[in-house]
């Protein structure tokens, strides 16, 4: 530890934002840099609690502490190497993840957490600017084959890992580009895609082999993904979204949240729309659902010119500090308000959508009604509050409800995968399905989650199927 009593005397800082009104010009980063000597001081804040619960609380394990003690000492290399123990892509986690780990940070109990994601984030990038990640080729080959399906954060942290011990990797991806979810779901203004790239170039140096525009099962079968390759792993992410199945579904203007951003992303990297394109400008929007999904969306039409932006949640407005239900070092559901929220929009919780109205076809209102939540039978019921009923004129509406599971049509049925209770791909303890060397992880076994559980799910796969195939393994998982 640095600085035995820096948590007394150091408050955390946080970035700073690009100002509103600049930043939904354009579809940047929206935190600045932080200065490099205040965050010695935010590492100076880690009280190395003796167990620590970041540790834990993080789904990679990340070694917290250690990195923190480094920074303060300015060890910066040294961090970056403990850092890259654990996480084969900090540049993402750093920037999009909700950061479980300070919501187990000790010094949270009665005091703001360590910055521990900004530390993380700033280690990484001085780690590039530096020149210190290199492509690290294998020294020896296996003559391994392996195929991995789904080009998301799972299916990239498998592939490197396995990789990285010499088995030849091909990464098959049924867009036109590599990235799954980062690349074509996660808005430029939390995820760059030139940071994204940056990472595909260095694994294509190393020498995996990224095949897109195949969508295995129809393009490639799925009986010559079994003859070719020694094993394969399924990271084809959670790919049908909830739907709204109310009257008026069929209207114009209503989409699923997912189909409005990827356009976006398309359009900032200049790609050609082939579907009815989706904007929001000069429109009324109304996302249904709050999350993050719900809150890109915001973000999004706020840039693309919107009238005006509502977000109805059916579940209740979250409190604002912890309470019984959340007690530390459990992650703290409290109400979270992002950086789309803060650009402009009227958000409102309990609320039930009822139908959907419109004229020659085409959306024009949602009537909605309040709801409450009582217990019955132990489960909670959600009850329409009468006399609450409401109609809100509306010209766009996202449905941003999450995803149920992957699809099961095409290439999970050809090979005759079992699925699990929620309609995800079933694996046992050592991430295979019912079928000998096809193994599964990330969204598509965990359900929708977050990148940190993916990059999880990448690693111990990569684990798994390396022992599968030697009869051992070096990899960490
Ligand atoms: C809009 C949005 C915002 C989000 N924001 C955040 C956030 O801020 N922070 C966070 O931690 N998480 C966020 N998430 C969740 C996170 O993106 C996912 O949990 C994560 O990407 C899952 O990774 P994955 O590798 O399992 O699957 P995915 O990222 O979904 O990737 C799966 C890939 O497999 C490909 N594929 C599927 N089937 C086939 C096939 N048959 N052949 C070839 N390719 C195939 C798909 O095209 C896709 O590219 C967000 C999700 C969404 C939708
Ligand atoms: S990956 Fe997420 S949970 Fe883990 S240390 Fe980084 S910010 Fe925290």
């Amino acid at each position: 530890m640095g600085k035995i009593t820096g948590f007394k005397e150091y408050k955390r800082e946080n970035p700073e934002k690009r100002g509103v009104k600049e930043r939904i010009k354009d579809y940047k980063e929206i935190y600045c840099k932080f200065p490099k000597d205040k965050l010695r001081i935010q590492a100076a804040r880690c009280m190395n609690c003796g167990t620590p619960f970041c540790n834990w609380g993080c789904p990679i394990e990340n070694i917290i502490p250690d990195w923190n003690d480094f920074i303060y000492k300015d060890e910066w290399k040294k961090a970056f190497e403990r850092l890259c123990l654990t996480n084969n892509f900090p540049e993402f986690t750093g920037r999009i993840c909700p950061a479980i780990c300070e919501g187990a940070c000790t010094l949270g109990v009665n005091r703001e957490p360590v910055s521990i994601k900004e530390i993380e984030l700033n280690i990484i990038e001085k780690a590039f600017e530096e020149g210190w990640i290199t492509p690290n080729l294998p020294r020896v080959k296996t003559g391994k084959n392996i195929a991995v399906i789904g080009s998301g954060p799972s299916g990239l942290a498998a592939a490197a890992e396995l990789n990285s011990v010499g088995h030849d990797v091909t990464v098959f991806e049924r867009s036109d580009e590599i990235g799954g979810l980062l690349r074509y779901g996660i808005p430029d203004f939390k995820l760059e895609k030139h940071i994204v790239d940056r990472r595909i170039n260095i694994m294509k140096i190393e020498g995996i082999n990224f095949r897109t525009n195949i969508n295995v099962g129809e393009e490639y079968s799925a009986d010559k993904l079994i003859k070719n390759f020694d094993a394969v792993i399924l990271t084809g992410g959670s790919t049908i979204p909830r739907d709204l199945k109310i009257q008026g579904r069929q209207l114009n203007g209503i989409h699923f949240a997912v189909d409005f951003l990827k356009q976006q992303n398309m359009r900032l990297a200049g790609k050609k729309i082939m579907e009815e394109e989706i904007t929001a400008k000069g429109k009324i929007v109304v996302v249904i659902g709050g999350g993050d999904t719900g809150s890109d969306c915001i973000g999004t039409s706020i840039r693309q010119g919107a009238k005006a932006v509502y977000q109805y949640e059916v579940m209740p407005k979250q409190p604002l500090m912890r309470d019984d239900t959340m007690p530390w070092p459990t992650f703290p559901k409290i109400l979270k308000v992002t950086t789309s929220h803060e650009e402009g929009c009227k958000r409102e919780w309990c609320i039930s959508t009822e139908k959907f109205a419109g004229e020659e076809g085409v959306v024009k209102t949602l009537h909605g009604v309040k709801v409450k939540w009582e217990k019955e039978n132990g489960k909670m019921k959600m009850v329409n509050i009468p006399g609450t009923e409401f109609h809100q004129k509306v010209d766009l509406v996202l449905l941003a409800m999450g995803f149920i599971h992957p699809k099961h049509e095409g290439l999970l049925n050809d090979i005759g995968v079992e699925f699990d209770g929620r309609g995800n791909v079933k694996a046992d303890k050592n991430y295979m399905t019912n079928k000998e060397g096809i193994f599964t992880a990330g969204d598509m076994r965990r359900g929708q989650s977050l990148v940190v559980w993916a990059l999880k799910d990448g690693r111990r796969v990569a684990q798994k199927v390396d022992y599968y195939l030697m009869g051992e393994t070096s990899l960490r998982g």
